[in-house]
């Protein structure tokens, strides 16, 4: 059975003495400093010079430096910048301001595993990921409730290192939830391996062919947008609270024997290999080394994968149904239609 720590089992004193630098103030990056903040945390953030996010941290009444700045003021540097700049800012402006018993801290182990970072001695290495959204992670801090977490230890160069991650997990708010102790190892390949198997890669293309196969059948788009994506969630919803069986207790019998007879038609063997492969390129690098070179490159294959993504019939579809939808209201930064910017 996996360790999980809940409040009782982290410290928020140990961080009384230290200042933590967010390095970013995006989708982790604001959660981070704000729930760390209100928890009493000291917290700097740490942005490039002429970021754009630099005004929407100090109006939220954060302070705010340059990233050398910040990580040379904390104790605790906790990156979080989109993963594929994670390592050039670490060289020009992190490791030159690291000292002995500093700690450095991820949300997900990518640049870790595949060592596009290498710590220098002395320096803790450690995780705290939230295993949801950032703004997610806020909502919930905000309601009381909380997003579950990961917490894992590369470096213990001060025999503290976990001490400091679940303090970190604390202020977070996810101790409140629950945080399980893994390795960075573990956390990046399941972490790549879901959301590319599962979470996002496969249920995006299954919704898509849900949605092409009913359309090009003569089916309207309105309804099958609402068969194949929007309840979806409802079917997820009640997956969370009680596993496959409880979402199947729930549906009607005809839906249930459907359920039984069509879904390892559609989900064949073969999908099983597929995965396999896929959790080969995890493990042995060639998906993050594709990634990395996309990115130097100016990211071409991903913004091209992006558009294509976007022009997808459903997308136009759902834009105009959500319209009508009072309640479907999120309060996050995102604008239908600017993904692909
Ligand atoms: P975001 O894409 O939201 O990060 C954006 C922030 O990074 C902004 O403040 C942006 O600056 C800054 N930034 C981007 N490029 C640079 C650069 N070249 N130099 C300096 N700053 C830069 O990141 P996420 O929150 O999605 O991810 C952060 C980490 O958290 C990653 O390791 C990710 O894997 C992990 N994670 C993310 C989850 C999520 O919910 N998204 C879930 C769990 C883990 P500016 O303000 O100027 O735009
Ligand atoms: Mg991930
Ligand atoms: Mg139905």
């Amino acid at each position: 059975m996996a360790k999980i720590y809940y409040n009782d089992d982290a410290d928020l004193s140990v961080l009384s003495d230290s200042t933590v630098a967010i390095i970013g103030y995006g989708s982790q990056g604001h959660a981070h400093a704000l729930n760390l903040r209100d928890s009493g945390v000291d917290v700097v953030v740490g942005l490039s010079e002429g970021s754009k996010s630099r005004a929407k941290a100090e109006a939220q009444g954060l302070r705010v430096a340059t990233v050398a700045e910040a990580a040379a003021e904390a104790d605790i540097i906790m990156i979080l910048t989109p993963d594929q700049v994670q390592a050039e800012i670490y060289k020009n402006d992190i490791e030159p301001n690291l000292s002995e018993g500093n700690s450095l801290f991820f949300a997900h182990g990518f640049n870790i595993r595949f060592g596009y970072i290498q710590a220098p001695t002395g320096v803790d290495v450690a995780m705290v990921a939230p295993k949801g959204p950032g703004h997610t992670v806020r909502r919930e801090f905000e309601a009381g409730r909380a997003v579950p977490a990961l917490v894992a230890v590369e470096v213990d160069a001060s025999g503290k290192a976990l001490d400091k991650a679940l303090a970190y997990a604390k202020g977070l708010g996810a101790t409140r939830a629950g945080v399980i102790e893994t390795t960075f190892t573990e956390e990046t390949e399941s972490d790549l391996f879901g959301e590319q198997a599962v979470l996002c890669g496969g249920t995006s293309q299954l919704v898509q062919y849900g949605f092409e196969v009913l359309t090009e059948a003569g089916y309207q788009p309105e309804i099958a947008y609402f068969e194949v994506l929007h309840e979806l969630k409802l079917i997820v919803d009640l997956m969370i609270e009680g596993g496959i069986a409880k979402q199947r207790w729930s549906i009607s019998d005809t839906a249930e024997y459907g359920d039984y007879v069509s879904g390892p038609r559609v989900i064949s063997p073969e999908v099983k290999e597929n995965m396999k492969a896929v959790l080969a390129d995890i493990q042995d690098g060639t998906f993050a080394k594709r990634f990395m070179e996309d990115q130097a490159a100016g990211a071409p294959e991903f913004k091209k994968l992006r558009e294509k993504g976007e022009s997808h019939p459903i997308e136009a579809t759902g834009r105009e149904l959500r319209k009508l939808f009072a309640w479907n209201k999120a309060d996050d930064d995102y604008t239908e239609g600017t993904a692909a910017r």
